[in-house]
């Protein structure tokens, strides 16, 4: 079967440096559209290992705003104005939460038209604080509101074929989470912290595999891990209450989302 949506994971890490983990994004390939979630820190970095250039993204999805997954968004618009702001021939649409208005009105106060894109070159989408969907060219985006910031979202992309992954982004255990991943081919979860060093507003291996289980999800990765995260059995930990087919996410991790 031909491959429907391709997922690589860009960044599995955190705001901690690390040569191994970068800050989280991921990279969705479907149809002719390439579209990015959350644009941490090395994010543009991953992306030319990956053999893509900033030029190629028509949608910029952000879980919410803290620096691990917003870092490098000045830069990537900045980049996208080499050498003349005539090599970007698409529009590129950011989309989140409440607040992204602002957010963007933020960054122009402080970095003004060295982050302007050419005309109609650069769209702003504020999603609302409810269940949502959009329709475009070649996938459905879904979003629902989850436990971290007022402005976290959890996204579900579905391609043209009808394969579906859904991102956490960060959040707490939320039946909004349980109800966006619903049979789902492909669950990316954050998993940020052992059990043993639960935080409000992040999960843990075994939380996230609960919520996998009861999602039905087909495939679960886990992914944000905080360096604490590589000092014990992650795998083990989420075996506790997740029994179906799991990987831990590596940096450039691709995964082919074929109908069956
Ligand atoms: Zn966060
Ligand atoms: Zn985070």
């Amino acid at each position: 079967m031909e491959t429907d949506i391709t997922v690589t994971i860009l960044g599995s890490g955190t705001c901690v440096p690390s040569l191994a983990r970068s800050s989280c994004s991921v990279l969705t390939e479907t149809g002719k559209s390439k579209i990015l979630i959350d644009c941490g820190p090395g994010t543009m970095r991953r992306l030319l290992e990956n053999g893509t250039e900033i030029y190629e993204i028509s949608h910029l999805l952000l879980s919410h705003f803290h620096p691990d997954h917003t870092g490098e968004l000045p830069a990537f618009l900045f980049a996208n104005k080499y050498p003349d702001g005539n090599r970007r021939k698409i529009p590129l649409s950011i989309i989140a939460g409440k607040g992204i208005s602002d957010f963007y009105a933020g960054l122009k106060k402080v970095y003004g038209s060295w982050i302007d894109l050419e005309p109609n070159r650069l769209n702003i989408i504020e999603l609302p604080h409810k269940k949502n969907v959009l329709n475009f060219k070649d996938i459905i985006l879904e979003s629902v509101p989850v436990e971290h910031n007022e402005e976290s979202l959890a996204f579900r992309i579905t391609g043209n074929a009808g394969c579906s992954f859904v991102y956490s982004g960060d959040t707490d255990f939320c039946d909004s989470l349980i109800d966006i991943a619903l049979d789902t081919n492909l669950f990316i979860c954050e998993s940020a912290l052992p059990d043993e060093l639960k935080v409000k507003g992040h999960l843990t291996p075994s939380v996230a595999g609960e919520i996998a289980a009861k999602a039905k999800v087909k495939k679960l990765i886990l992914t944000h891990f905080y360096p604490e995260c590589d000092k014990v059995d992650i795998e083990l930990q989420c075996r506790k209450t997740y029994s179906g087919p799991l990987f831990l996410a590596r940096d450039l991790m691709k995964i082919d989302l074929a109908p069956s």
